[in-house]
């Protein structure tokens, strides 16, 4: 398979990258991300939300969510995001 991504930095062809866990601060409330790291130069190539952690925490809003409503059908959009 040909690599044709390289860093920006290193200007060497990147097959594959490292992740590292990062905290982004949003302000009032931290989340969780992910960093993606040339692996030889070490340089950041782009940093986003972790979306494991949004889709775990997604469900677990969702069972709280349903878990309360049982006696007040329909569900809120206030249900799921508290
Ligand atoms: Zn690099």
């Amino acid at each position: 398979m040909f690599q044709n991504g390289q860093c920006p930095k290193c200007e060497r062809k990147i097959s594959e990258v490292t992740v590292e866990n990062i905290t982004i601060n949003g302000g009032d409330h931290d989340y969780k991300g992910v960093s993606y790291i040339c692996p030889f130069c070490f340089s950041v190539l782009t940093v986003s939300m972790d979306q494991l952690s949004l889709n775990a925490d997604l469900v677990n809003r969702l069972l709280k969510a349903l878990g309360r409503v049982e006696n007040t059908y329909p569900i809120l959009v206030s249900d799921i995001y508290v």
